[in-house]
């Protein structure tokens, strides 16, 4: 007899899937299951809190393409995991997470841990279930992965019972199923093309709008293409950025308002028309605006807004599909219009007010200074991983993404907490793929308190992670440490302190320094500038830069005004 566990049985088919990564939180009942992992020859990472977990292998599906797994333990452990499923779903990125649960004879008994995890998952995921025996494990790991990768990806869910994990069965027993095959690729109706290309060609302002569906569809050749060859304008969505470098020349980011509300014609590449794009509604949109949407899920097609050009299909074969119709009539988008002339006399408006800003020198420091310097220093080839409320917000206009893939942020369902995770995901990958590019991690001070703990995992495993924390002392805005005193004075906190505040000059860069990793507190623009200059360095261990700016500093339009503290609580 050739006997097997159902812990290896687990890895071997997750093996034979072709998945290379684990991360988790091991307890009973799933230890052996990360150890028959490794010894198949999956990289296993070991986290600090599930939901990071999550985020790191999820972050994985949306970077390969192929999904990785979450390990985690019954009851709170599997619970802990539902946030960064339910992110990688509506990211729709592929996940896999497989918990332990509890025994098959001890269902319903109020057993350790016990909870309705399949049941849990189901409005979390595409897919979950329970293999009802060992022999079954691997065509329901099958399942799973092809599940998360076909049609619209997303998560996946696999539970294992507690008592399957170190039972044995005969090899000769075990339905085995061989790797799914990468996801068929369908193309859209070729009437519809020529509906589409005769919309596009009767515009008088188009505009293109490129997703993170297609960032995730690798369709960065065709893309590019059609924007070259039709010499149309374009406008990245937060994770879209990069698909086209955020400096080709018909990028029209900087004037995003603009583009959007007067564009009658767009074509829509992988983007919802979620509150991301204003649902594509006015005032944010033409109320005439005619959408050429090119999606793989059919039921995305004309939400909010009805397509007058519905391209169901894969974003690669589809935009081949208008290229070849664009090119066989010789058509061109003119670079003389009146829509470019428009577009470009409002960028460099927009540029002008965000480098007057930048060149601010007092101090602290605003959004605008410190990301103008942090950009100037980064290599272009970097990972940027961004999570905040203003740091994200600002940081996504400042911070340029040059290659496609390369923004990771809190994404569609607003998730704050996914940084660190990501930033580990990253590079993990780039460590295992020997490429030497950096992963900077720029965290608003409230984001990175969600998974902070990840910076021990980040030094665990000697991942130089540059992690940024610009720090305003709270959420939105915070207070400065002159007025936090004056209202410890007045009396309990709670009933005083303002709930968007956080300690002032918190010193969060000695996180990374109780690890062994280097932290780095700074002020000025030149203590900024060295720091990051020594980060990046440092390919050693990771690096935690604490950036003290104005508490006050704000968007763009409010940024010259000193806002004053809360009532009552000003100091002198
Ligand atoms: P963004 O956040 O950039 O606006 P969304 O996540 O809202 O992007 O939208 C991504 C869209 O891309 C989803 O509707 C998804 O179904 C679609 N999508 C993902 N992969 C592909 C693909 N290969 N081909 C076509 N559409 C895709
Ligand atoms: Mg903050």
């Amino acid at each position: 007899m050739d006997e097997v566990t159902g812990a290896q049985l687990i890895a071997e088919a997750l093996k034979s899937q072709n998945v290379e990564y684990m991360f988790g939180i091991v307890g009973v009942p799933i230890i052996e299951v990360a150890m028959a992992a490794q010894a198949a020859g999956i990289k296993y990472v070991g986290m600090r809190n599930e939901q990071a977990a999550c985020y790191a292998a999820s972050a994985i599906g949306y970077l390969t393409g192929w999904p990785a797994v979450c390990l985690v333990v019954s009851g709170p452990g599997l619970i802990h995991a539902l946030g960064g499923m339910a992110n990688a779903n509506t990211n729709c990125w592929p996940v896999i997470v497989i918990g332990g649960s509890s025994d098959r004879n001890q269902e319903t008994t109020g057993a350790f841990q016990e909870f309705p995890q399949v049941e849990a998952c189901r409005l979390y995921s595409k897919f979950s279930a329970r293999p009802s025996s060992l022999e079954m494990i691997p065509a329901v790991v099958e399942k799973a992965v092809r599940s998360s990768i076909y049609g619209r990806p997303g998560a996946c869910y696999i539970d294992i019972a507690g008592d399957m994990v170190n039972a044995k069965t005969d090899r000769t027993s075990v339905r085995f199923v061989s790797c799914c095959p990468a996801p068929p690729v369908s193309q859209a109706d070729s009437r519809e093309i020529t509906q589409a290309v005769r919309l596009l060609k009767a515009a008088q302002r188009p505009l293109i709008i490129v997703g993170k569906g297609a960032a995730y569809a690798r369709a960065e050749k065709e893309i590019r293409e059609l924007v070259e060859v039709t010499g149309i304008p374009f406008l990245p969505t937060p994770m879209g950025k990069g698909v086209l470098p955020d400096d080709h020349s018909n990028c029209v980011a900087a004037a995003r308002s603009r583009a959007l509300l007067q564009a009658d014609v767009v074509v829509l590449l992988g983007a919802r028309l979620n509150w991301i794009l204003h649902f594509g509604f006015p005032p944010r949109f033409s109320p005439h605006v005619k959408i050429i949407q090119v999606d793989l899920c059919a039921e995305e097609l004309s939400n909010n807004v009805r397509a007058a050009s519905a391209l169901l299909g894969g974003i690669r074969a589809v935009v081949s599909q208008l290229l070849d119709t664009v090119r066989s009539e010789s058509w061109r988008f003119p670079s003389d219009s009146q829509w470019w002339a428009t577009l470009k006399d409002k960028m460099t408006a927009n540029a002008q007010i965000s480098k007057t800003l930048a060149l601010q020198s007092t101090l602290p420091m605003n959004y605008y200074t410190a990301f103008h310097h942090i950009s100037e220093l980064l290599p272009k080839d970097c990972i940027i991983v961004s999570e905040g409320a203003n740091t994200m917000d600002i940081g996504r206009t400042m911070l340029l993404n040059y290659l496609p893939r390369h923004r990771l942020d809190a994404g569609t369902f607003g998730t704050m907490g996914v940084g660190p995770g990501f930033a580990i995901a990253a590079a993990v990958l780039e460590q295992t793929q020997k490429c030497a590019q950096r992963v900077v991690c720029v965290e608003g001070d409230s984001a990175f308190g969600f998974s902070g703990m990840e910076v021990e995992t980040m030094c665990r495993y000697k991942l130089p992670i540059i992690i940024i924390v610009i720090n305003n002392n709270g959420i939105y805005s915070g207070v400065d440490p002159e007025t936090w005193k004056e209202m410890e004075k007045m009396g309990d906190m709670t009933t005083i302190a303002p709930p968007v505040t956080l300690l002032p000059e918190a010193r969060y860069e000695q996180v990374m320094t109780a690890f062994r990793g280097r932290g780095y507190l700074v002020r000025t623009v030149e203590e900024l500038r060295s720091a990051l200059q020594e980060s990046l360095k440092n390919t050693e261990m990771p690096s935690l830069i604490n950036v003290l700016i104005d508490p006050a500093s704000d968007r763009k339009q409010q940024v010259s005004v000193v806002r004053p503290a809360p009532e009552g609580f000003r100091s002198s």
